[in-house]
């Protein structure tokens, strides 16, 4: 491990200060991510400023009847909060699906967020990777890849976002509330957050050096069912090789609305708004699930190891929709 120094912030602004007077500096949540890559020597950061200490560990509701979840909210809090078990279960369903009781105790919202993939050759600084390393190449393109993403990747990178709770928040249309040290605060959704590899995989957020994530903000609830249905190698404690998180509201026997978003298939939380059209003022049926299935799935891409996930997700997406419309009127 190289040598880094360490500093407890004691407050918002110490946090954002300490960020702007160290280059290279990094926010430490629950360190579940962070401390195992710079244990493997493929992230070293000089300076560590821990936030744990920052008064972000509250869940309310907003004025618009939405819900403000602090950034260190821990995964299992966040899970079990009344709150998110009544209005957005498909959250809890997916923060439930993720890690194990020990992580979910110490992960955080914003660190679930940003935290980084689990491409194999990521790992391991003795592979070319262009996310580590850039311009080194690819070791997954032509190598093991069977946990690798097929929609949205590039040429230099087929890595796969690893987060399950950020596929439940892409399906809520939450937005990520950050604060810089000049004060500013902005909100973006999780597609303005997240980029796609294009030429620079190394490059995954939008967010400035030193900028603070403070909170996601979820809007009001939403009407209909919702559902995260996530497809793994081991019952818990694994990674999504396919994951669906879906709301869909159905009023006289018709589609009224529809959101899904996908994990465990792309470089971000995936979401295909013109298959969500496909949906809307639609009777349920199977036949009409696998066509939207077939639209969510016709510019993915497998690289051998990883072509059974196109089946998978078709699968995977027309049995959620089904089980979320089975009933309903
Ligand atoms: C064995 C294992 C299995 C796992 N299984 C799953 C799984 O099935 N599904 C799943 O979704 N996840 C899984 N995880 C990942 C786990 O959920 C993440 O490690 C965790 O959510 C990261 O949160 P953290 O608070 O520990 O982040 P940290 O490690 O502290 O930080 C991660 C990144 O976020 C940045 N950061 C943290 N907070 C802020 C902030 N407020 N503002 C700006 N930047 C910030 C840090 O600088 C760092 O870059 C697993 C992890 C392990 C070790
Ligand atoms: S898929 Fe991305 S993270 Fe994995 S080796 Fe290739 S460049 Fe690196």
């Amino acid at each position: 491990m190289m040598p880094f120094d360490y500093l407890r912030a004691g407050n918002e602004a110490e946090a954002l200060q300490a960020a702007a007077d160290r280059p290279g500096a990094r926010f430490i949540a629950g360190g579940t991510n962070l401390l195992d890559l710079m244990k493997l020597g493929v992230e070293r950061p000089p300076h560590l400023i821990d936030i744990g200490g920052l008064d972000m560990r509250a869940v309310t509701k907003t004025s618009e009847d939405g819900v403000r979840i602090g950034a260190l909210v821990t995964n299992a809090e966040l899970a079990a909060h009344p709150l998110v078990r009544e209005r957005y279960p498909l959250l809890s369903q997916a923060l439930l699906a993720g890690a194990s009781g020990q992580l979910r105790n110490k992960a955080t919202t914003a660190g679930n967020l940003l935290q980084r993939t689990r491409c194999y050759y990521f790992y391991d600084p003795a592979s070319p990777c262009n996310k580590r390393d850039p311009g080194t190449g690819c070791a997954a393109i032509g190598g093991v890849n069977r946990i690798m993403a097929i929609l949205g990747t590039s040429a230099h990178c087929i890595a796969t976002h690893p987060s399950d709770m950020a596929v439940a928040m892409r399906a809520l249309d939450a937005q990520v509330e950050t604060r810089r040290r000049d004060g500013q605060v902005e909100r973006r959704t999780l597609d303005e957050l997240y980029r796609l590899p294009g030429e620079t995989p190394h490059i995954e957020h939008t967010l400035a050096m030193g900028e603070l994530i403070t909170a996601v903000v979820l809007p009001p609830l939403p009407k209909g069912r919702q559902r995260y249905r996530k497809v793994r190698d081991r019952a818990s404690y694994a990674f999504a090789l396919v994951s669906v998180a879906a709301r869909i509201a159905v009023e006289d026997g018709k589609i009224a609305q529809a959101a899904m978003a996908f994990g465990g298939v792309a470089p971000m939380p995936w979401r295909d708004r013109a298959a969500e059209a496909l949906l809307i003022g639609q009777t349920p049926s199977q036949a009409l699930f696998d066509r939207v299935a077939e639209a969510v799935t016709s510019e993915a891409q497998g690289h051998g190891g990883n072509d059974f996930k196109i089946t998978l997700l078709r699968r995977t997406l027309a049995a959620c929709l089904m089980d979320l419309t089975g009933n309903a009127q």
